[in-house]
């Protein structure tokens, strides 16, 4: 007979979303098993740590070819990528320290190893030795890479966003097939390091995103030299003698692009398969599991979060969505998502950083919206560091709440983070324009931005009136 649990709450999955949701219900006193059918931290811990590493790596390349503009002059003689695997390696095994099984054990969450399924709509079995009877149930079972069905692909070596790391040498050419935010970060990296790198897309790059500021990034990719070319379809991938030959069509026919290296940036599809979903009566589709805005499926007893919804990948919307589903679960009211809420981020430098209302849609809502804006190029810092392309776009509503932030720019991702509380919080316009910032900061962008919104106030005839009380009353 299998052992039977009966939880408070079972989360299949222990990714981010997995993670936060099992020890947020267990922090607030519930009883909670999680499932997890691989490593804890899913692939927060296996990839987006390996991004971040590959990243901060490429930060160092492009310092040292920078130098010379601030009379500091180096040259790069090599990258060594197995150093690089191992500081990646670190980075993971330090981050892993809070997904440990001890961890969890101490805040009270029993852990189970293996894959759940539902066999009926209140009843998940791990393998035949448990089965858990929750009172309610939270799906966090993320996406898996997929590869896009490209002809020749099987027989050409090539990378992917999830085997970046293992190269032994920097590429002579890399050719990346999928203009992904994703796949932008790994090509500026690569090209940092020395390779010549084409990445190669059906759509525009960065489709989704504030087109003005989305415009400035790709430009400034190219600037250094990252050759984009949107617009074609790939016709195959062959096996060349030094490496491999992409053929691209557009609509006015074929060119080939040689590349020593190939990447394959991935379609991430949300993971349904094998849960049992159909026997909890549970919704999906190839987008991922339905849920309402309450994140709730079609079983009313099953929360689904993270990656498996659908939504954009994100380390912190998965985080965002543990939180709204803990405390629908727990407290039995309706917290609804606002996805809005989630910072939405391109990693490359200069970064893309958004959250709230975007210009666009305000304009198409017919929202009434003041648009405040302040550019790098009037920063002290940004001047210092020689990196004065880029600017922050902040709507408010006509009282002066702050509706949304886009920001593209260098550390637009850190820069990004006051500007979220201001939207979730509502903040008045006028305290940030208020805030003291220290002096020589890229953080100063913001405040000089929100200072705008004082401005007009000033010139017109009441304020004009009172600064000419103020003068003549010394
Ligand atoms: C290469 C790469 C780079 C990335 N870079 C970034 C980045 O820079 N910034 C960012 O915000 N995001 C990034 N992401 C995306 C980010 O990692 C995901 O959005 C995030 O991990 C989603 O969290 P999740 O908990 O929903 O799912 P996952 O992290 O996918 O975790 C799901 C877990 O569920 C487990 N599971 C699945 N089925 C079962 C089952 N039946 N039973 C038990 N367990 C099961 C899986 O083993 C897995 O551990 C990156 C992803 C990759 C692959």
């Amino acid at each position: 007979m299998p052992e039977l649990l009966k939880p408070n709450l079972c989360v299949i999955g222990a990714g981010p979303a997995g993670l936060d949701a099992a020890m947020g219900a267990a922090a607030l006193g519930a009883s909670v098993v999680l499932v997890e059918r691989g490593d804890l931290g899913g692939r927060w811990l296996a990839g987006s740590l390996a991004t971040t590493s590959l990243s901060a790596a490429a930060r160092r390349a492009r310092a040292i070819r920078e130098g010379a503009g601030f009379g500091v002059s180096a040259e790069i003689t090599s990258v060594d990528f197995a150093r690089l695997r191992e500081h990646a390696r670190t980075v993971a095994s330090i981050a892993a320290q809070n997904a440990r099984r001890e961890r969890l054990a101490g805040l009270g969450v029993h852990y189970i190893e293996g894959a759940a399924r539902f066999t009926g709509r209140r009843i998940v079995a791990v393998g035949d030795a448990v089965n858990i009877r929750a009172k309610r149930f939270v799906i966090a079972t993320g996406a898996v890479s997929t590869l896009p069905p490209i002809p020749g692909l099987d027989a050409v070596p090539h990378l992917t966003d999830d085997t970046v790391l293992d190269l032994r040498e920097v590429p002579r050419h890399l050719v990346v097939i999928g203009s992904t935010a994703h796949g932008l970060v790994v090509a500026q990296a690569l090209h940092s390091f020395g390779s010549a790198v084409t990445v190669l897309g059906e759509v525009e790059p960065l489709a989704g995103e504030d087109p003005e500021c989305a415009r400035i990034l790709l430009e400034q990719l190219e600037r250094q030299g990252v050759v984009l070319q949107s617009g074609v379809t790939i016709a195959r991938v062959e096996a060349a003698d030094k490496g491999v030959r992409v053929v691209a069509k557009d609509a006015k026919g074929e060119t080939t692009i040689a590349g020593s290296h190939l990447l394959v940036a991935a379609i991430w599809q949300p993971l349904t398969e094998r849960l049992g979903l159909e026997a909890a009566r549970i919704k999906f589709g190839n987008q991922g599991i339905f849920v309402d805005t309450s994140l709730r499926t079609s079983n009313r007893r099953v929360y689904a979060i993270g990656d498996v919804i659908g939504a954009r990948p994100s380390v912190h919307a998965a985080r965002q969505h543990a939180g709204v589903a803990v405390r629908n679960v727990l407290f039995r009211k309706t917290v609804r998502l606002d996805p809005a809420l989630a910072p939405r981020v391109v990693a490359t430098e200069p970064a893309l950083a958004h959250v709230g209302l975007d210009e666009e849609t305000a304009r198409q809502g017919r929202h009434r919206f003041r648009l405040l804006r302040w550019t790098y190029r009037e920063n002290d810092r940004a001047q210092a560091e020689r990196d004065i392309r880029g600017h922050i776009k902040i709507l408010t509503d006509p009282g002066g709440r702050v509706l949304g932030a886009t920001i593209v720019g260098r550390d637009a991702a850190e820069l990004i983070a006051p500007w979220s509380l201001a939207v979730a919080q509502g903040l008045d316009i006028r305290a940030i324009a208020g805030a003291v910032v220290p002096f020589s900061t890229l953080a100063e962008v913001g405040n000089r931005a929100a200072a705008t919104y004082l401005k007009p106030g000033l010139t017109r005839p009441l304020g004009q009136r009172i600064m000419a009380w103020l003068r003549r009353s010394g």
